[in-house]
């Protein structure tokens, strides 16, 4: 096909682009933030994303820029469109990925499902919010959270004041939202799961079944595809929720809604990713196409493919931090033989704790079983 795609960012979800790219004939580069990163296969650049004249030249050489994460300015992919060359999502659809106040507001416009939420500017707005709702609410920063950093439960409204303090050195957003904080309910959820929908600039949706995510210490550490126990009512709401917002935020490539389930079987969004997502990892090996195909084949305008699963039950495990001692390396051989079902896939990173250095995924007909060889190879890497 000869066409070349741009990914910002040279992180694990560029890196899992790379396969597809050269199964689909496509060529991808990527901006990575520094040599030696886990896309660095691929990294024909390296260089500052938040800076204009670092990405323009990058993107100049590319047909379509997309990114793997969703921290590079709107002014920047302003300077990027205004060249004619086509940014997937574009800023217009990404800003409510990379602030949570504005995609509060823009999902209320839109009518979905969300816990209570209101913008603080100070400690006596955020008491009056955790006065109306209990006690006690989850505080966050609007910009700049990822796994769990950025996201506090407090009981009284000074347990924010070194965010609010922040807020204050460093002024009035230019969102439209005067630096505020995000305060929200805190939902009594019985689980967490996540809708991913896969969509075409000229608009066409597809969308994989609901999964179950496991959560330990906020960082994301199994996922159960489909997710256990869905009807198909809890299928039906989740895929059309997540066709809704794609459709409604105008998002083109992949997009994952992370959502909490209540015990009365309502789903609420908690928020958005603009791109391939640790839920999805399981397509992979587990789904007919996969998050980090599909994206190339969204971003490129191409037909979507089939998001069905191969098998009945898929589950992945997040191999996070890697062995205190030795490479992952060392412990291949061993996981392999114990395992030969499941699939390995590690992000070339140095383990560190607490950081995703690779996962795991299997899957077949029997869930107990498919966790079970899931997690016991992932052990080997720990
Ligand atoms: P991040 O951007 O760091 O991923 P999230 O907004 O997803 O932050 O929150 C991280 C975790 O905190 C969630 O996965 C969930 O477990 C918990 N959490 C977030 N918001 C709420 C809420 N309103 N009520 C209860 N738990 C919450």
């Amino acid at each position: 096909m000869g066409r070349v795609v741009g990914v910002v960012g040279g992180g694990q979800l560029a890196r899992m682009m790379i396969a597809p790219a050269v199964e689909l004939g496509v060529e991808l580069r990527v901006l990575a933030e520094e040599p030696g990163m886990a896309a660095a296969l691929a990294a024909s650049d390296v260089g500052d994303y938040r800076d204009a004249e670092t990405v323009l030249a990058f993107a100049r050489g590319v047909d379509v820029v997309t990114f793997d994460h969703e921290h590079v300015p709107h002014d920047v992919l302003r300077a990027v469109l205004a060249e004619g060359i086509p940014v997937h999502p574009g800023p217009d659809a990404l800003q409510y990925a990379q602030d949570k106040l504005l995609m509060r507001a823009k999902l209320a416009e839109l009518g979905m499902p969300q816990p209570e939420w209101s913008a603080v500017r100070d400690a006596a707005e955020l008491q009056a919010f955790i006065d109306e709702h209990g006690g006690r609410a989850v505080v966050k920063t609007a910009r700049g959270g990822y796994d769990g950093k950025g996201v506090r439960v407090v009981s009284a409204g000074t347990e924010a004041d070194d965010w609010f303090a922040t807020i204050a050195e460093f002024g009035e957003g230019a969102d439209g939202h005067g630096g505020a904080l995000l305060a929200e309910e805190l939902v009594p959820f019985t689980r967490e799961l996540a809708q991913q929908v896969a969509r075409r600039p000229g608009g066409e949706v597809v969308s994989w079944p609901i999964v179950e995510t496991v959560q330990r210490d906020g960082v994301c550490a199994e996922v159960i595809a489909p997710a256990p126990h869905a009807s198909e009512r809890l299928l039906e709401v989740a895929a059309r929720l997540g066709v809704d917002i794609a459709t409604g935020l105008g998002v083109t490539g992949m997009l994952a809604v992370e959502l909490f389930e209540t015990s009365d079987e309502r789903i609420l969004v908690n928020e958005l990713a603009m791109r391939p997502h640790n839920s999805g990892h399981w397509t992979q090996d587990g789904a007919v196409t996969s998050q980090f195909e599909q994206h190339l084949r969204a971003v490129l305008d191409l037909p979507l493919g089939d998001p069905s699963p191969r098998e009945e039950w898929s589950v992945m495990v997040n191999i996070l931090g890697g062995p205190a001692e030795g490479t992952l390396e060392d412990r291949f051989a061993a996981a392999m033989a114990a395992h030969p079902s499941v699939k390995i896939h590690t992000y070339g990173k140095a383990p560190r704790p607490g950081r995703k250095v690779g996962h795991i995924n299997a899957s077949g007909d029997d869930l107990d079983d498919v966790a079970y060889q899931a997690r016991a190879a992932t052990a080997f890497f720990q």
